[in-house]
């Protein structure tokens, strides 16, 4: 994680335009153009890590993909989308339900292949991994980093290191939980070093984040080429203090004390203060051991142990319609991407089908629609700053 143009980190406000915004937040941070060559193939790193929309503060806005995607090009590169969700969804569900298809060729962005090659890489200074596999096209690529600022249940904040470990292959996702989270965390940062990150801060996520957590309107943008820099400026805006957040500690560790230079708007006067994750022994042991026993059920089953448990409808955040509130306006299924996971004449919801996306819960004019599970997301409200 060394630098060589040194722990700049820019902040904007989103005030006309997004676009204007991150143009803006990557020309203080030096631009594009000294780090891009003609001819290269540039890897955009969004967060579409469920099938979520920005505005409910979950996945990276498409408008900072188009932007980033639009500069790389000005700078002669080809920008190619690298992103995988969470172990519990699947790629090309979670693709259609935020339209990256479309998004894709509207743009003219190529988009990588979920059959990726893999070759494992030896990590030298690894901690918690002497070696991980990684995606062939990826070893020693250029990558944008563009992650989401939210809080998480398992690792406090999410954000430019977190967002790495969507380039790993699901195993080595599962063994990054069971290993600890945060050493991993730090380990893998020393194999992806991304060339430029660009935070969307825009619509984040407070408590459980980074999927069921609740919409925090910040309206910011942050860009810098040292990922350690940008993740203590972003623990500053929401409060967190970056010393309590493991791989932050971990990745520090192993810097020669960078001191920051933040450009554009200072972290205090946009700051505020976010609701962290608050879970119980419980829930962190149960995570951990899912994740432990589907090393085995992944073995004789096709898919993952915690898709078998949600499918189920028993276990996680899940939909339920609650028949004396609903007045079957059928306003649910306009929205839901699996219109027939919802049967309103029944009241039910088929839990094969459904993607937990929550778009129903969001539009149900009468709150006919419940959230069972321990995660229940209030719906999107702005945040005051200090
Ligand atoms: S949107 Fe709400 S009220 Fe309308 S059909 Fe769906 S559950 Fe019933
Ligand atoms: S039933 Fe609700 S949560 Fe499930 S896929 Fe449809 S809209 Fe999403």
């Amino acid at each position: 994680m060394k630098t060589t143009r040194n722990h700049i980190v820019s902040i904007t406000k989103v005030h006309s335009s997004i676009q204007d915004s991150v143009e803006q937040a990557i020309d203080l941070a030096g631009g594009m153009e000294p780090l891009i060559r003609q001819g290269d193939e540039v890897y955009l790193k969004p967060n579409f890590v469920a099938p979520r929309g920005a505005s409910q503060g979950v996945t990276t806005d498409l408008e900072i993909v188009r932007v980033v995607a639009e500069q790389v090009r000005s700078c002669g590169g080809t920008p190619i989308l690298f992103e995988t969700p969470a172990i519990e969804f699947d790629r090309d569900k979670v693709y259609d339900a935020l339209d990256i298809w479309n998004f894709a060729k509207q743009n003219n962005i190529a988009l990588a292949s979920n059959n990726s090659e893999f070759i494992k890489i030896a990590i030298p200074q690894g901690k918690a991994f002497k070696s991980v596999k990684i995606p062939k096209v990826l070893h020693q690529a250029k990558i944008i980093n563009l992650p989401k600022l939210k809080t998480h249940v398992s690792a406090k904040m999410t954000c430019a290191m977190k967002n790495l470990i969507g380039l790993l292959p699901a195993s080595e996702k599962r063994n990054v939980h069971i290993f600890g989270l945060h050493g991993p965390i730090a380990d893998i940062c020393k194999v992806f070093r991304p060339i430029f990150t660009v935070v969307d801060a825009t619509t984040c996520m407070e408590g459980d984040g980074p999927t069921y957590g609740d919409a925090v309107d910040l309206g910011l943008i942050l860009a810098g080429t040292d990922m350690l820099s940008v993740d203590k400026i972003c623990s500053k805006i929401i409060g967190i203090p970056w010393q309590s957040i493991g791989y932050l500690r971990k990745a520090d560790h192993a810097q020669d004390n960078p001191s920051i230079k933040v450009l554009g708007q200072s972290p205090s006067s946009v700051g505020t203060h976010f609701r962290v994750p608050e879970k119980g022994r419980f829930f962190h042991f149960s995570f951990w051991l899912i994740n432990v026993l589907d090393v085995l059920f992944s073995k004789f089953y096709r898919g993952h142990l915690n898709q078998f448990l949600y499918r189920t409808g028993y276990v996680g955040t899940n939909p339920r319609i609650l028949r004396d509130k609903c007045n079957a306006c059928g306003d649910c299924i306009k929205v839901c991407p699996v219109p027939t996971a919802l049967n309103i004449d029944s009241y039910k919801v088929n839990y094969k089908e459904c993607i937990r996306c929550l778009n129903c819960y969001q539009v149900c004019p009468k709150d006919a629609i419940a959230v069972k599970g321990i995660s229940r997301p209030a719906k999107p409200r702005a945040h005051s700053f200090c």
